[in-house]
């Protein structure tokens, strides 16, 4: 993992910060750039305690704390966010990055196994983020304002044939995110969209060290997929004192692999 350094332009020193499934993958890898640079962080996970616990221990600083939920569960989803609240005295940047992908292209799929993806895959990444934001904001609002950055994905604009709900669910995480940035800048609660394409995670390790990894690897003219780093790197900046006026933006992480007009 590349070394995390301290960027003074992107310091987060006092500000409280929950990033979801940040278990492994690239919601550990923000979890760990915001310590880095000064922030508390509240480490969500759904049900691998042990990795969060690993996560927690690997943070810089103090305040850090641990905050559980299935993302896919709105009451639980509201007592996350409240405990993380009343733990930590606040709430000032939100990272809704808890997401899944699962494969049910429409020729190998059963009509029961279609319906199943969709549901799980548009409660988790769509709905799920979107009750995050809505208790997020409500505690945002009489403290002043705050920071929302979602973690989307390429295949909202490139396409996901083998899984069109995954696709689906990004593009409306792009819709909402735009819809409430003009809906929440008034109370000077921000909301930013990163869009990566492939990254160096457990997600995406089956088809990297598989038989297309070398495909998906030439999709980018480096030749190579997003380390979670640079994914984490551009969630602090669109979270940092100065993005502001980015509200509403949807910035791409894919090294070229797809550029959008
Ligand atoms: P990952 O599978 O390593 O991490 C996803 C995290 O989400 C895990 O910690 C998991 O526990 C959590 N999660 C899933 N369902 C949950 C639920 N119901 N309740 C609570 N937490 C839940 O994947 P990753 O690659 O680190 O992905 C992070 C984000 O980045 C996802 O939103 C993903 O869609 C997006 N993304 C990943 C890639 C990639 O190639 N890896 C590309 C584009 C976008």
């Amino acid at each position: 993992m590349a070394e995390l350094r301290r960027n003074e332009l992107m310091d987060f020193t006092g500000k409280i910060v929950l990033v979801t499934g940040a278990s492994r993958g690239i919601g550990r890898v923000i979890a760990r750039l915001f310590a880095e640079n000064g922030g508390r962080v509240a480490v969500h996970y759904h049900q691998n305690e042990a990795a969060a616990q690993e996560t927690l221990r690997s943070l810089r600083g103090k305040g850090h704390i641990l905050a559980q939920a299935d993302i896919a569960d709105p009451v639980a989803v509201q007592k996350m966010v409240d405990a993380v609240v009343e733990k930590m005295g606040g709430l000032d940047i939100v990272v809704n990055n808890a997401g899944i992908h699962i494969e049910h292209p429409l020729t190998e799929t059963s009509y029961e196994e279609w319906q199943s993806a969709w549901q799980h895959t548009i409660q988790t990444n769509l709905i799920g983020a979107a009750n995050v934001i809505f208790c997020a904001a409500k505690q945002m609002i009489p403290r002043g304002g705050g920071r929302i950055v979602n973690v989307s994905s390429r295949g909202a604009f490139r396409g996901e044939p083998t899984g069109p709900a995954y696709g689906a669910s990004k593009a409306g995480m792009n819709a909402m995110g735009q819809s409430l940035a003009k809906a929440l800048a008034p109370h000077h609660i921000f909301v930013m969209t990163v869009a990566p394409g492939w990254v160096e995670t457990e997600m995406a390790a089956k088809t990297l060290n598989g038989p297309d990894g070398d495909a998906v690897r030439s999709q980018s003219p480096l030749g190579r997929v997003a380390k979670p780093e640079e994914v984490a790197y551009t969630v602090l900046f669109l979270a940092s004192a100065g993005a502001e006026f980015l509200t509403g933006a949807i910035v791409d992480v894919n090294g070229a692999s797809y550029l959008r007009t």
